[in-house]
C-alpha cells in the first residue's frame, strides 16, 4: 500500500512557517504499520547482526520496537533530559527548531554492540548525529539510521557519516 498517502502535513506547526509531516494516520492504519516495520527490517544490511535498535524519543519508539522485534535485538530508548532513571551520559543538540539534551543509560549498550538507530523523520540530521555520538561514547558501532521519512532539502543525510535508509524521500 501507499504509505506517502498517510503521511499528512500540517502547515504552522510547532511553529508559524513549518509545515510538519505528521505520521500518526500511518501509525493508526494496522497494514501501513506493519508493512513500515517489515521494510524498515529488510533495509538493514543483511550481512551485520543487529545486537541493539535505538529508537529516538518518541515516535521513533513505536516503529523501533517493531524493528528490534523483527531483527531479534533489544531496544534501548533514548529520551529526552530527566526521563530515565538511572545513571546516563549526554548530548547536546540543535533542532530544526531550536535546542535541546538527548540522554541514554550507560549501561544500554556494551562496547562492540552493533547499534541500529530509528526515528520517525530526518530533518536537519541534528538529533541523529546526536544519538550516533551517544552509541560511539559507549563503544557502540553504528550500522545504520532509518527513517519512516527523509526531508531531503535539508541534507540531514550529509550530517551522518553512518549508512541512512528511509522509506519516503520528500
Ligand atoms: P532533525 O534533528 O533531523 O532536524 O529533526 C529530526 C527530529 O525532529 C526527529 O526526532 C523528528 O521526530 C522531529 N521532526 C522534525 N521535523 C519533523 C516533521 O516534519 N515531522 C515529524 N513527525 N517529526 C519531525
Amino acid at each position: 500500500m501507499n504509505i506517502e498517502k498517510l503521511i499528512r502535513d500540517v502547515p504552522d506547526f510547532p511553529k508559524k512557517g513549518i509545515v510538519f509531516k505528521d505520521v500518526t494516520p500511518l501509525l493508526a492504519n494496522r497494514k501501513a504499520l506493519v508493512q513500515c516495520a517489515d521494510q524498515l527490517a529488510a533495509l538493514s544490511p543483511n550481512d551485520i547482526k543487529i545486537d541493539k535498535v535505538i529508537g529516538i524519543e518518541a515516535r521513533g519508539f513505536i516503529l523501533g520496537g517493531m524493528i528490534a522485534e523483527r531483527l531479534g535485538a533489544g531496544f534501548v530508548p533514548v529520551r529526552k533530559k530527566g526521563k530515565l532513571p538511572s545513571e546516563v551520559i549526554s548530548k547536546k543538540y540543535g533542532l530544526e527548531y531550536g535546542e535541546d539534551t538527548l540522554q541514554i543509560h550507560t549501561d544500554a549498550i556494551v562496547a562492540g554492540e552493533h547499534i541500529l538507530i530509528h526515528d520517525d523523520v530526518l530533518a536537519t540530521g541534528g538529533t541523529a548525529s546526536a544519538v550516533c555520538q551517544l552509541v560511539e561514547e559507549l563503544g557502540g558501532i553504528v550500522v545504520q539510521c532509518n527513517f519512516i521519512m527523509e526531508l531531503d532539502f535539508l541534507k540531514g543525510r550529509d550530517h551522518l557519516i553512518t549508512n541512512v535508509a528511509s522509506l519516503i524521500n520528500y
